[in-house]
């Protein structure tokens, strides 16, 4: 069994989309081993998002993340990494598929980062990564 890391991004939460978007992982099967409502910090989304340094749309996505409160959650199931990947949908929320979180929920603002509602671990390496960091405890 798979655990992965989820978060709902600052856009999801000021939009109150927190229990829509938990409602699917929930409906899907998945368990929640935890949720906390929380601030991100610099240290967090540096080692969070340690693969985009150096990229165009790095600085941008950290002030966004620090823009409002995340919800932080771990989930558990049967292939939980790819599970969750496939609610989300594709990275841009205009194209990501009808049925998903970022195609049925997303919105594009036309900023230099893609609000998408969402982030899931995408492999069983970064899950554990990805874990350690925003919950040191599990
Ligand atoms: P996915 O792989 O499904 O896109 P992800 O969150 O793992 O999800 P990453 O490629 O790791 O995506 O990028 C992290 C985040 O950075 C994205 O979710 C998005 O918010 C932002 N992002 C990624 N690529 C771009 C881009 N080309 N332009 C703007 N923002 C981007």
């Amino acid at each position: 069994v798979q655990r992965s890391l989820v978060l709902v991004k600052p856009d999801g939460v000021r939009r109150g989309l927190s229990g829509e978007i938990l409602r699917r992982i929930e409906a899907k099967g998945y368990t929640l081993v935890a949720v906390e409502l929380r601030e991100a910090t610099e240290e967090i989304l540096a080692a969070h998002y340690a693969e985009h340094e150096g990229k165009p749309f790095y600085a941008p996505l950290v002030e966004f993340m620090l823009s409002g409160p995340v919800l932080a959650v771990v989930i558990e199931g049967q292939r939980c990494i790819e599970g969750f990947r496939s609610l989300a949908g594709a990275t841009d929320p205009t194209t990501a598929a009808p049925g998903t979180i970022r195609g049925d929920l997303g919105r594009d603002w036309g900023l230099a980062v893609q609000q998408n509602l969402v982030h899931g671990s995408d492999s069983e390496e970064s899950a554990a990564r990805e874990i350690g960091i925003w919950f040191p405890s599990l």
